[in-house]
This record gives structure tokens, sequence and C-alpha cells, in this order.
């Protein structure tokens, strides 16, 4: 056989396996896996002798071209899939939102349009709904139908985005239908306001405000809600960007009783804490997202909830703002301060780096969090997420020795400040493949912008 691009001398490793094997790329997709495969038989040979070959990273969590508060997040679908590239991530998932009134599909064209010739990367879409009346409910159908699969609703910010428990209910009653997944967004959005109205109403208005007016425990109690209400309705429930032991602890108990609760964190919750609002003057804008950082000790609650499979996936709620200019429309009112981080480069560099050298867990179980499990919980496997014959030739060779510190003097997101900014990590991307192009070679983009396609993605099926 004529292989396009053949990989050679590395290790493959997956969510079950690690074995050392050539890999044959012909026509975008993994066309054969052997120890051996003849050199010659290639038009282009990728040596990844001590390296890892594995699948493509998955990102479930992106918020690219997003309007949030008078602004648009910073990374549109070009740049912020090239970042995601570099950072060895083949493959995100980010929001389409309706507006109020608006159609789902309305949403859905929206964002559509929005990575049209742009993404560098494959992408797929979730919607989040925000205006449900019982006539809008059949409009899920269709977009399930459309290869949208999975609906992300707000248990906070009222007025805003926020549902209540019926409409969530009802969606969910209408997910178990049509096998779409509901993704949550869960804290207690109602009392969370009445803190904050107080916290103003006393002067208190700095950045680090907002992470200490939105308490662990309205995560709790919403991550609670929000299982209880998918048990009543038959449906599985994604609990999204978890960010503290006690929404953790609500999920293990309902993955113990046998439910279909699933749940993510992301890089931030396991690397950065309340301590980062130590900084000088307003800087502490930098780390204003929701959920808000927590208390340190979360850290290797989160680490231990990966390690045993109570959180399944690690995305990075990428959204990034721009510290001047963006983050500085909070000045005097930390609720004005756009929420969100940039972090879609540096997810699967500091997992592996936390993770498999931190001896957290092994490198199978790595690859299970950032791709295999999103790919299943997400409609996509086994064409994303797998080292095997016929998946799409989306493929990381992974130095695991090589390390990098991260600066926003060196990251290709188009955010002024990085969140991680100094924090070494060990094990960085040396080639990314997506469709058997090569997109990365050692730090430099050789892909294109718009060659990344739609991805339909097939409805929920269990893990
Ligand atoms: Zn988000």
């Amino acid at each position: 056989m004529q292989f396009d691009t053949l990989i050679q001398g590395g290790t493959v490793v997956t969510a079950a396996d690690t074995y050392k094997s050539d890999v044959g790329i012909k026509d975008g997709r993994i066309a054969a896996i052997a120890a051996s495969l003849p050199a010659d038989s290639a038009r282009q040979v990728l040596s990844a002798a001590g390296c890892y070959v594995l699948p493509g990273g998955i990102d479930v969590h992106t918020h690219l071209d997003m309007p949030f508060g008078g602004t648009v997040s910073a990374d549109d679908f070009e740049s912020g899939t090239i970042a995601a590239a570099h950072g060895g991530t083949t493959t995100l998932i980010d929001f389409a939102i309706q507006g109020k009134g608006q159609t789902l599909r309305h949403a859905f064209d929206t964002w559509m349009a929005k990575a049209d010739r742009k993404a560098a990367i494959d992408y797929a879409f979730h919607c989040i709904a925000t205006d449900l009346p019982d006539a809008r409910l059949e409009e899920m159908d269709d977009l399930v139908r459309e290869g949208v699969s999975s609906f992300k609703l707000f248990m906070a910010y009222p007025g805003v985005l926020m549902l209540d428990d019926a409409s969530i209910f009802k969606a969910m009653s209408r997910a178990a239908k049509n096998g779409a997944l509901i993704c949550m967004h869960a804290e207690n959005g109602s009392a969370i306001d009445v803190i904050v109205q107080r916290a103003l109403a006393e002067g208190k208005t700095a950045p680090k405000y907002h992470a200490l007016t939105r308490p662990t425990t309205a995560e709790a109690e919403a991550t609670s809600r929000a299982i209880a209400l998918a048990e009543m309705a038959g449906a599985p429930v994604y609990i999204v960007h978890l960010s503290c032991n006690e929404a953790l602890e609500k999920v293990r108990e309902a993955r113990d009783r046998g439910l279909p609760a699933y749940a993510e964190t992301c890089p931030q919750y396991l690397y950065l804490s309340i301590e980062n609002f130590d900084v000088p003057g307003f800087e502490g804008a930098k780390y204003v997202f929701t959920p808000p950082l927590r208390e340190k000790w979360h850290q290797e609650k989160l680490w231990q909830g990966l390690a045993s499979d109570h959180l399944q996936v690690v995305s990075t709620d990428h959204c990034p703002f721009c510290y001047k200019e963006q983050k500085e429309l909070g000045k005097g009112d930390f609720t004005k301060i756009p929420n969100g981080g940039p972090g879609i480069e540096h997810r699967m560099s500091l997992v592996f780096s936390g993770g498999v050298h931190g001896k957290r867990f092994s490198v199978n179980r790595f690859v299970e969090l950032v791709s295999t499990t999103p790919a299943k919980l997400f409609g996509l496997y086994p064409r994303k997420g797998a080292i095997a014959v016929g998946a799409d030739a989306d493929i990381v060779i992974f130095d695991p020795e090589k390390e990098e510190t991260i600066s926003a003097a060196s990251h290709h997101m188009r955010v002024d400040y990085s969140m991680f900014e100094g924090i070494k990590v060990k094990g960085v991307p040396r080639q990314v493949l997506s469709a058997g192009r090569l997109i990365v070679d050692k730090g430099k983009f050789t892909g294109k912008a718009g060659s990344g396609r739609f991805l339909k993605r097939n409805t929920y099926s269990g893990v």
C-alpha cells in the first residue's frame, strides 16, 4: 500500500494500550498500524522516535468569537484553532448561543458562519439554550439531526442566560427522547446575585470579590439539583467546568448510584487558586471567570477525581479577553469584568505534566481524559479519540520529556497575558496532524485556516 504519510518508530498510546508501532496514513485516515511498515511505502515519513503517538486532543468547551458584556472574546475561529493546534488539540466543540426570542437554528447558523473558512482544525457545536418555551422544545430534535447533539443550560446568570428548573426539566426530558446530552453550568445564580449585590453595596468592587461572592456551596447545590432533575427526566447529564470538592462529591455520589452523570474540570482549577488574586492593583481581573478559583486544597481533590473517574474529561473553557481594554471594562466594578480566561493552547501539556509526570495517573488515562472520553460522550468516537484503522488521522507526536515554560511572550492565543505565566510543563507536542495533514511542525504552524471541517455528531450512547 502507498501511504501519504508514515509515522515511524513511535510508541502508540490509546486509552487502553501502549505499544511500539508505525502508523500509516492515507486519504486523511489511519490506514495501517503495524510493528514495522516500510519507509519507501510513503511519500512523507515522520520519525516519532522517543515520542508518544497520541490521538489528537479534543477540547469540548471553548468560546471563540463570543460576545460577552459589550465585547467579544479575543480569539476567533482562526487564531483560536491555530493556538489549539499548537497545543495538540485537533478537534474542538464550541458553543452556539441562542439569543432571547431567537430560534435554536439561528444560533447554529450564526456560529457556523463564524467558523466557516477560519477554523484550522475540525469543530462541532453545542447549543446554549437560553429561551425554551414549550413551542421551542422540538427545535432541539432538529438540531440533534443536524449533528448538534448536546445542549448547554445555565443555572446561573438570572435574567441573562439562566433557565428555571421547569424549563431545565423539560429540556432534559426531551433529551431523554432525542438522544441529546445536557451540559449544565451548575451554580445557584439566584443566591449568588443576592451575595453580589450585598458586596457591591459594601463597596467591595475589586476583582477578587468575583470569586468571594460565588461560594462552593452554590456550585454544589446546583450540581446536586442538576443531577436530580436529570434522574427524574431519565436523561444523562454532564456538569461543565466543575471547580470544587463539594460539587465533585455530588457527582461521585450520583455515579456510585449508577447514574449517567459526568463532569469535566479545567486546567485553571488544577493549577490556580484564590491566591492568584494576591497581585497588585486590578491584575486579579486576569483570573476572573466562572466558576471562580477556589482555595488551593481543592486542586488535589480534582486531580484525584480525574484519577479515579469521578471526573471524566478535562476541557479548557477557553474564553480569552485581553487585560488591556477588555478586562479593564470592569475597573471599579467586578461585575463588569468580562468572564473568562485563555487556556486552549496548554491543556494537553498541563494535564500531562501534572497527571503523568506528577504520578497521579497513567499515560493511557491521560489520553482518555483529553481525547477518548470527550469523543465518546459527544458522539465523535471512533472517528475521533482513537488510534485505529479507519479513524481520522488526527495525531499528536508528543515528546514526553521536553520542557517548556508557558508565557504570553511565546503563546499563540490572541490575548495579552497568560493565566499560566511562568509555569513549567514537561511533555509537549512535537508534530500535530489533522486529517493526515501536518499542521504543526516543531513549533511552527504549517496548516491552513479554513481547512477544518464541521463535524456532525452522533447522539449520546454512553461511554
Ligand atoms: Zn464556558
